[in-house]
């Protein structure tokens, strides 16, 4: 039955090859002969499948386990340096007629207050956004085919995409909405989105009918087959997640990295990303009534061994974590991170008042913009701002060669701090600037060519001094 190469979902998800995974896991987990052999494979940096993975995501030898978060480390090191690509949530509408029990936006909640943002309100929000400094968001939206048609979300990334003020442009604009057909993935790419999000919520149908009672989101095979449209509709950075608390992280983790396997073997090209959202508490919804809950050590396992199991996909953390937490995950693997985020609709220029109602769950990381690029340059981490390889094409198996060809220090790294360089100089308070003038005098001179290195030293120039903007490889 199981079949990565399928394109129906319950034969490249196939319930009887995760169990059999876990089984197998659960039977090795001691097998330190086996575990030694996976480690090594893994140090190879071409991945692992979900059956090695599932074995060292289950084992419990410390040392063992060690090695594995110093590989992570390391691979991530090796892939991505110290860059932490920035990005920002943009709430549309909270409008949703599904029946998710774990999101406030559930149709039957009738007290949260409905809002759609108008198209003058969208330029709002982006103003406040590109004033915090953020170049690249992620737009949000319930499932709504009256109050949110495909029509309204095309119109709202037109709009996102006309508006600068001052030095300000959102230059990417990645898109988080519900499952939907060919045709209109196809006029999501041609109005130029990054990449098209959706998480799979749980891998585990049964579950996944329970979780989702009720409208579209409860077709389970249309909501797992719909990367597979999205890649037919042109779009070919697609980035996959679960929303870990809803069902078993063993079942969910082999189910994850069976859905990057079929990509890879139908579409060539893997997911651009994987997200590790975790439940929260929102609105009507209490965590206490979710009983897979994980903890953080299992949660940073998991990084560590999605960063090991598929060295290529980036990565991405919400505000749904703790400073702490994320702070422990970016070292095992977290490439992009969101920062001064709202999940409310209309939170950006709204302030404070309206934010606390509309909100689709509690944030845990409060902090601004400026206060996360500090903290991360304070950790040596160059926080970047770059979204050159989109705007440059070379997306999809494109985006993966240049990774492949190591040329990521002579282009990724002046990406950044060039865009970083913008950052200081449009929007950082004095300390984080000065901050960030030291890093990238010191970050410079690990940019290995030394063409490049002097183009950089003057685009910097004139980026601080001609204000020049934009300059990228
Ligand atoms: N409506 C779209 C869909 O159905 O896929 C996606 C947009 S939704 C705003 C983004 C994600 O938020 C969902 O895919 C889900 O994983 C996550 N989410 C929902 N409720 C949550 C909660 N209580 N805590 C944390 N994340 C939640």
């Amino acid at each position: 039955m199981y079949n990565p190469a399928s394109r129906v979902a319950e034969e490249f998800i196939d319930h009887q090859e995760i169990l059999d995974t876990l089984k197998y896991a659960e039977e090795n987990k001691h097998n330190e002969a086996l575990i030694t052999e996976l480690i090594e494979k893994a140090k190879l940096r071409k991945g692992l499948s979900h059956r090695e993975a599932s074995v060292l995501l289950e084992c419990d030898i410390e040392e063992k386990n060690q090695e594995i978060y110093a590989l992570a480390e390391q691979i991530k090191k090796d892939f991505y340096g110290n860059r932490i690509v920035m990005f920002a949530p943009l709430y549309l509408s909270n409008y949703c007629v599904n029946g998710c029990t774990y999101c406030p936006y559930h149709l039957k909640n009738k007290h949260i207050p409905r809002k759609k943002l108008t198209q003058e309100e969208v330029r709002r929000e982006v103003i406040a956004l590109q004033d915090m400094g953020h170049k690249r968001l992620a737009l949000e939206a319930g499932e709504d085919p009256v109050n949110n048609p495909i029509e309204y979300i095309l119109e709202c990334i037109d709009t996102i995409y006309s508006i600068k003020h001052k030095n300000g442009e959102i230059r990417r604009v990645n898109v988080n909405i519900a499952a939907t057909t060919v045709e209109n993935y196809r006029k999501l790419k041609d109005a130029g989105i990054g990449t098209y999000i959706l998480f799979q919520e749980t891998y585990h149908k049964e579950s996944y009918l329970e979780l989702h009672p009720t409208g579209p989101k409860h077709d389970y095979a249309y909501h797992t087959e719909a990367m597979d449209r999205a890649m037919e509709g042109g779009i070919d950075d697609v980035g996959i997640g679960v929303l870990f608390g809803l069902d078993k992280y063993r079942y969910e983790f082999a189910g994850l990295l069976m859905h990057a396997e079929h990509l890879e073997a139908v579409w060539g090209v893997g997911p651009h990303t994987i997200s590790v959202p975790r439940l929260r508490n929102a609105d009507d919804i209490d965590i206490n009534s979710f009983t897979n809950g994980i903890s953080d050590d299992i949660f940073a396992k998991i990084v560590a061994m999605i960063r090991i199991a598929v060295p290529y996909t980036g990565m991405i953390i919400s505000t749904r974590e703790s400073q702490e937490c994320r702070e422990r995950v970016l070292h095992l693997g977290v490439s992009q991170i969101s920062g001064g985020s709202k999940t409310s609709v209309g939170g950006y220029a709204d302030g404070e008042e309206e934010e606390v109602s509309s909100e689709q769950f509690e944030v845990s990381d409060t902090r601004t913009l400026d206060e996360v690029v500090k903290w991360l340059m304070e950790m040596d981490y160059v926080p970047s701002f770059c979204t050159a390889c989109y705007r440059e094409g070379r997306t999809g198996d494109r985006f993966m060669s240049l990774c492949k060809s190591g040329q990521i220090q002579n282009c990724c790294h002046p990406n950044a701090l060039m865009t970083l360089k913008e950052y200081l100089v449009d929007y950082a308070s004095e300390e984080t600037k000065a901050i960030g003038d030291k890093l990238i005098e010191k970050e410079i001179t690990t940019i290995p060519k030394e063409k490049v290195r002097q183009i950089v030293i003057e685009n910097l120039k004139a980026i601080e001094e001609d204000n020049r903007r934009d300059f990228r490889f």
